[in-house]
């Protein structure tokens, strides 16, 4: 696909997990919890992340890491993320919501669980890869859009999503952001206060 890099990065995801798993580990615990599909597009999502980071100067394997694990939580149950809600006295108006914004927001307290990330930017690039935010650093960015972009997903848009975000990284966030808004629009579905803020913030790169 476009996003597969031909030589592999070294195996050292190990530096950023507390649990000190490596890659191929990590990759067995989420064959374990998520579908076939789902699990793909995490590797889809890991590949298009080091892709971007190339593109963008920044560190390809913490970019990479970031991505494979975006969607960890993904197939939790609703009572599971009810209960880290709990757990960790999250915001109480996360309960107003659903899997759509728990399994990234919710979803990081499980993976420090799990795998014992601590890197605060990897956590906070998967709690906002849903919605993005109006402060999103380049690592945000970059599994935000890779998340949109990966060579799994098909649908109208991506093929200009994916020629956007070559261009510029700022601009595709502001891409996806306004197609995103328009769907969840078009379905009567709740727009999530953080969505709204990030459209904002990248409003300015839909005029150019
Ligand atoms: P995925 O986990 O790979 O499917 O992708 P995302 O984590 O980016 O999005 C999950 C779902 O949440 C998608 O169906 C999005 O359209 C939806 N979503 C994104 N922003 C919002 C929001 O503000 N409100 C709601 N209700 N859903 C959203
Ligand atoms: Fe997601
Ligand atoms: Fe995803």
């Amino acid at each position: 696909g476009l996003y597969q890099e031909s030589g592999a990065l070294s195996l050292m995801y190990e530096k950023f997990l507390g649990h000190g798993y490596d890659r191929d580990q990590v990759l067995k615990i989420m064959q374990d919890r998520l579908s076939a599909k789902r699990f793909q597009h995490c590797l889809g999502v890991e590949a298009a992340a080091q892709h971007l980071a190339q593109v963008n100067a920044y560190d390809r394997e913490k970019a990479g890491l970031a991505g494979l694990l975006h969607d960890y939580a993904k197939e939790l149950s609703n009572d599971d993320f009810l209960a880290l809600i709990d757990k960790y006295q999250l915001d109480p108006d996360l309960k107003n919501w659903g899997n759509n914004i728990w399994h990234g927001k919710v979803g990081v307290y499980k993976i420090q669980e799990d795998l014992g990330v601590t890197d605060a930017e990897i956590l906070k690039s998967i709690e906002d890869h849903t919605t993005g935010s109006g402060q999103m650093t380049t690592l945000d960015k970059i599994v935000y859009v890779a998340d949109y972009i990966e060579d799994n997903r098909d649908f109208p848009g991506v093929a200009q999503a994916r020629q956007v975000a070559q261009d510029s990284l700022d601009r595709a966030v502001a891409y996806e952001t306004a197609h995103t808004l328009t769907h969840l629009i078009d379905r009567k579905l709740p727009i999530y206060p953080q969505t709204i803020e990030t459209y904002n913030a990248f409003v300015g790169e839909l005029r150019y």
